[in-house]
C-alpha cells in the first residue's frame, strides 16, 4: 500500500445497527446492498457529527464481507475481522490531511495514490471500498483527479463520499454521485448516543438542545464543558445591557483571552440565549434554554426587546468576524461590548 494514503480504524465497522437514527437512510441503503446494485459512488451529506463515517464505515464492512447476511456484514469472516481492527486490505479511509499553517485539506497526492491502488485487483473481497471523509475539503486539483478516476470507474470499487458541506463539491462530482442525504439527529437518537457515551443525564437535556442534532458536537461541547461556557455567556448576558467603561474593558480582557474557536463556541451560546430572550419578548413559551428561564425572565425586565435584536445582530456579525477574520479576537470583543454594553 502506497504510503500517502491515510488509512485509519474507524469505528467498529460492521455494527449497522449501532449507528443511531437515520432510520429511512439505512432503510434506503440496505435494500441497496441487500439487492447488490450499490452504485460505484455515494456522496453521504449532512451535518458534522451525526454518524455519516460509522455508517460508512459499516456499509463498506457491508460491501467487503465474504459471507454478508441479507446483505450486511456477518460479523464473522475473514474480511469482516479485518475490518473490526481496521486492517482491511481492500478498505482506504482518506481524510484531510494538515500541512504547514494551511487548513486541512485532501490533497492532490492522495487521490493519485488511489488511483495507484485502484489499477491493481482486490486483495481479499470481491470489491474494494474507498472512504473520502470531509471530500469539501479537497482542492481544485484533488478534485478534478478524483473526477477523472469517477468518470472511469474501475468496475471493482465503490467510493463513499462524505460531507458536511454539499454545495463546497464540484457539480461534476456530485453528478457523479448517488446522494445520500442525512438529517440531524432527532431527540431519541441523540439520548441515545449520549447515554451510550456515559454523558449524565441531568445535562443531556441541555446538551441535545445546545447541539442541535449533532451528536458529536454534543460529546465534544461535554468533554469542553460547555455547560460552564454557556454559564459564562449567561453571565456576560445578564450584566451586558449596562456596562461601565470598566465593565466593557475587564470583560474584554477576560472574554477576548479565550482561544478563537472557543470563543466562536462562546458566542454561539450568547445568540441561542439572544434568541431565547427574542422569544420572551415575542411571547413565545419554548425556550431552547428551558433550564435558564428564570434568568432569562428577569434579564428581560431589565432590558428590551429593541435591545435584544440590536445584541443578538451585533453577535451574529461578531461571530462572522471572529470565524473569518484575523482580527485580534480581543479588539473584536471589545468592539462588541462597546456597541452592545452601553
Ligand atoms: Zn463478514
Amino acid at each position: 500500500m502506497s504510503e500517502e494514503i491515510a488509512v485509519v480504524v474507524t469505528a467498529v465497522p460492521g455494527e449497522w445497527d449501532a449507528v443511531a437514527g437515520h432510520e429511512r437512510t439505512k432503510t434506503r441503503l440496505h435494500a441497496l446492498l441487500r439487492q447488490g446494485r450499490t452504485p460505484h459512488a455515494l456522496l453521504f451529506s449532512g451535518p458534522q457529527g451525526i454518524g455519516k463515517r460509522k455508517l460508512a464505515a459499516a456499509t463498506a464492512a457491508a460491501l467487503l464481507c465474504l459471507t454478508p447476511k441479507d446483505g450486511l456484514a456477518c460479523g464473522g469472516c475473514e474480511s469482516c475481522r479485518l475490518m473490526a481492527v481496521g486492517t482491511h486490505p481492500d478498505f482506504y479511509a482518506v481524510l484531510p490531511e494538515k500541512s504547514g499553517k494551511a487548513a486541512r485539506s485532501v490533497k492532490i497526492e492522495q487521490i493519485r495514490a488511489l488511483r495507484t491502488e485502484t489499477a491493481r485487483a482486490p486483495r481479499l473481497s470481491e470489491r474494494r471500498v474507498i472512504l473520502l471523509d470531509d471530500a469539501e475539503t479537497m482542492n481544485d486539483a484533488a478534485a478534478n483527479a478524483l473526477l477523472k478516476t469517477l468518470e472511469e470507474p474501475p468496475g471493482d470499487t465503490v467510493f463513499i463520499l462524505a460531507t458536511g458541506a454539499r454545495q463546497a463539491l464540484l457539480p461534476t462530482i456530485l453528478s457523479r454521485c448517488t446522494g445520500v442525504h442525512f438529517s440531524p439527529l432527532d431527540d431519541e437518537a441523540m439520548a441515545r448516543v449520549l447515554t451510550a457515551h456515559g454523558v449524565p443525564e441531568e445535562i443531556r437535556g441541555p446538551l441535545i438542545t445546545l447541539s442541535e442534532g449533532s451528536a458529536g458536537r454534543a460529546l465534544r461541547m461535554f468533554g469542553e464543558s460547555a455547560i460552564s461556557l454557556r454559564e459564562d455567556a449567561m453571565a456576560a448576558l445578564e450584566k451586558m445591557p449596562k456596562m461601565t467603561p470598566e465593565d466593557v474593558f475587564s470583560a474584554g480582557e477576560q472574554i477576548g483571552a479565550m482561544e478563537r474557536e472557543r470563543l466562536s463556541e462562546w458566542l454561539r451560546y450568547l445568540r441561542l440565549l439572544l434568541r431565547d430572550l427574542l422569544a420572551i419578548y415575542g411571547g413565545s413559551g419554548a425556550l431552547l434554554n428551558a433550564d435558564l428561564e428564570d434568568r432569562l425572565f428577569a434579564l428581560s425586565g431589565k432590558a428590551t426587546e429593541a435591545w435584544a435584536f440590536a445584541a443578538a445582530r451585533e453577535a451574529a456579525e461578531t461571530a462572522r468576524r471572529i470565524e473569518t477574520s484575523n482580527a485580534s479576537p480581543r479588539l473584536v470583543i471589545e468592539g462588541f461590548f462597546l456597541r452592545v454594553g452601553q
